[in-house]
């Protein structure tokens, strides 16, 4: 069996069943041609008061974001796509040239709307003379600063092929010059996942290419993502909506890009890192002062200063929108006050002088005036969500409450850059808590809660039955009362997984309030749970499988950690065993124990009573991790040596679950038999998902 490190973007072979009977309301509504499904609906007069009543209202006649995004603009290049090695496209703006077209889209929020055309910017940019991006080759953009010799790269995309062809297009605009350094601004892969487009390993081995990165960087690029991977890569398809069609009643941004392309996922390793708070470098001729900012946008950031060119890169810290606290593929909460914390150090520390600041999403801000006020409110925006949650939860507003109780402020609301689309401020205002009082709102009913599948059948009784709620149901829903629809129509989807006309009407109600929401992330996972709900989960193949790259910066003792999570407690009731593991290659010793249900592994010890003890080199390990070979394979070769009592192997193999992507989020929409378990040492899966 193959590793098949599930990426960010799949490639499913849709098996929609086009059911025809369509029994819910405005059935007879126009739908059009280019909808995602077949059963999709026209936008309702509910979302369409409600977005031209927001056209009315939002600041559209600001037009500054507009100004700054094209400033610069140098050229495009002819082509729209970009193939992956593999032969598939890797990526494609044409695409979303339905936002081009000038039309307002009644199915997009109005908000979302403009900033989806924002990130249609395309092609190479000059920030200021020595400084360059090249915009809408992938999620992030790819920045170039002129030093003596050569360009120093600022976080070279996600992927080999995106990074490849923007590099060259520079090139061909601005003249041939060589990559001297890579900065890896943050540990999320769309900002070091391209590297191998860009330069060749060799020259990083050999000096003639640095690559900097914040402290710590190796361990959070690949550890974010392993122990809840397949759950975070399942996740992924509602907030990116990895199966929606580009459409105005599908996917139309990712709030801070288009998208995230599906190219070829590497990692080389730093050879220098930044460990202090401030640190200087000069490079090529480039003086560069470096702020490390852990524990904001990702575990491992860092801003940058060019003091010569009064220039500050913001990194992710500062993009066009306010960002993830909670991220909805799923990850530690973020600290929302150590963010505003960071940006107001830079803000005294570089923010008094610089003339120019650009990120690695979004587009720069030009002029001090405009920087201070932009950094001033980014500080404000994470400082107030995180005080005036923590201010209303100290007043007794739960966890349950809050994304309905906390309000931005008026000035902030007016400033395009501070509005929700990356982070929404209710799952945002709702990680707050999250973070510093859990998940429990103290009302005992909700402490040791039924499970939805056992309360559900409970409510749909005492509710009258299924044909009550779908009346109910379609009464709420045909009032534009989405929310109150969902809570009713939901707990009769958990009741009865296969009612196809309760999970119908769930599906339009999600569909409509998707229309209506001005994050993607949140437009995405409502669009996508109406996708399932109507045809189900869609089986697919995994396009991708990450290189060598990312297995090879897991550690082993994370690798042995992932073991422990793959391990079915029940299949090991009673196995009581020792086992003492050394890769002699690079002098690493372990010991695991299996007791109580529970594997454990404990780095540099070995015990004199295991019961087996493995040698085997940890380059051969990683062809295991990679699934390149079996570790049966390297046994019967002699490249793995077991001594001892191989039953203790043999007995931890039939344990071991090979996770599938495709489990169930919404009720009655599996639709695929899953593969039964394999017994196998090989699934790694560092999902490399963490892109923001
Ligand atoms: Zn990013």
């Amino acid at each position: 069996m193959k590793t098949l490190i599930y990426m960010f973007v799949f490639s499913f072979v849709l098996v929609i069943s086009a059911c025809g009977d369509d029994s819910s309301p405005e059935s007879t509504a126009k739908i059009d041609p280019n909808h995602f499904h077949p059963k999709g609906k026209a936008p309702s007069k509910y979302t369409i008061a409600k977005q031209q009543q927001l056209r009315k209202t939002l600041p559209l006649s600001d037009k500054k974001d507009f100004e700054e995004q094209e400033k610069g603009f140098i050229a495009a290049p002819e082509y729209k796509q970009i193939m992956a090695e593999k032969g598939h496209v890797a990526w494609d703006m044409g695409k979303y040239e339905f936002l081009l077209e000038g039309k307002d889209f009644d199915t997009i929020h109005p908000s979302l709307q403009r900033q989806a055309i924002l990130n249609m910017n395309y092609g190479l940019y000059e920030v200021i003379p020595g400084i360059y991006q090249v915009r809408g080759y992938d999620l992030s953009n790819i920045s170039f600063i002129k030093g003596d010799t050569g360009w120093i790269i600022f976080d070279p995309l996600a992927a080999k092929e995106t990074a490849a062809a923007a590099l060259k297009f520079i090139n061909e605009q601005l003249g041939e010059r060589p990559v001297v350094a890579v900065v890896y601004s943050h540990s999320h892969l769309d900002h070091f996942g391209g590297v191998r487009g860009v330069v060749d390993e060799a020259d990083v081995k050999s000096g003639k290419v640095q690559i900097i990165a914040p402290v710590e960087f190796m361990d959070h690029a690949i550890a974010e993502n392993i122990y809840a991977g397949n759950a975070m890569s399942r996740r992924m398809f509602y907030q990116y909506g990895v199966l929606l069609n580009a459409s105005p009643y599908g996917h139309v941004d990712q709030s801070i890009g288009k998208n995230v392309a599906a190219g070829n996922a590497g990692l080389i390793p730093p050879t220098r890192y930044i460990e202090k708070p401030i640190e200087e470098l000069t490079i090529d001729g480039v003086r560069m002062i470096f702020q490390n900012t852990p524990n904001t946008e990702a575990p491992a950031e860092m801003n940058t200063y060019f003091p010569d060119m009064k220039a500050f890169w913001a990194a992710e810290n500062i993009t066009g929108t306010i960002h993830n606290i909670y991220t909805l593929r799923g990850a530690l909460v973020r600290d929302a006050l150590a963010w505003s914390k960071y940006i107001n150090e830079a803000l005294y520390g570089f923010g008094q002088e610089a003339e120019v600041m650009f990120a690695s999403h979004s587009w720069p801000r030009w002029g001090n005036d405009r920087i201070q006020e932009v950094m001033r409110a980014q500080r404000d925006m994470y400082g107030h969500l995180n005080n005036q949650v923590l201010h209303l939860a100290n007043r007794g507003i739960t966890i349950n409450e809050i994304h309905n109780v906390y309000e931005v402020p008026k000035s902030l609301q007016q400033e395009w850059y501070a509005r929700g689309y990356h982070g929404s401020f209710e799952h945002n205002s709702r990680a707050v808590i999250n973070r510093y009082l859990g998940y429990w709102d103290a009302n005992p009913t909700t402490l040791i809660p039924l499970s939805p599948s056992d309360s559900a059948p409970l409510y749909v009784e005492m509710m009258g039955g299924a044909d009550k709620i779908i009346a109910k149901g379609t009464t709420l829903y045909n009032e534009g009362k989405y929310r109150h629809a969902q809570e009713i129509l939901n707990k009769l989807v958990y009741a009865e997984p296969q009612n196809q006309q309760a999970k119908d009407l769930l599906a339009d109600s999600f569909e409509q309030f998707g229309y209506q929401q001005e994050s993607p992330s949140v437009r995405n996972s409502f669009l996508a749970a109406a996708l399932e709900l109507r045809s189900g989960i869609p089986e697919g193949e995994s396009a991708h499988s990450a290189g060598p790259d990312m297995i090879r910066a897991m550690s082993t003792e994370l690798y042995l950690d992932f073991l422990g999570i793959r391990m079915d407690s029940q299949k090991a009731d009673g196995m009581e065993f020792k086992i003492n593991l050394s890769t002699p290659d690079n002098g690493e010793k372990f010991v695991l124990e299996m007791s109580n249900g529970t594997l454990t592994n404990i780095t540099g010890y070995q015990v004199d009573d295991a019961d087996l003890t493995i040698t085997i080199t940890r380059a051969d390990l990683e062809s295991v991790m990679m699934g390149i070979i079996t570790f049966d394979e390297l046994i019967a070769s002699g490249k793995a040596q077991l001594e001892g009592d191989r039953e203790a192997y043999e007995q931890l193999k039939t344990t071991l679950v090979q996770f599938e992507p495709g489990f169930e989020m919404m009720p009655g929409t599996k639709v695929v038999e899953t593969k039964s378990d394999m017994n196998t040492f090989e699934q790694a899966e560092p999902a490399v998902i963490g892109a923001e």
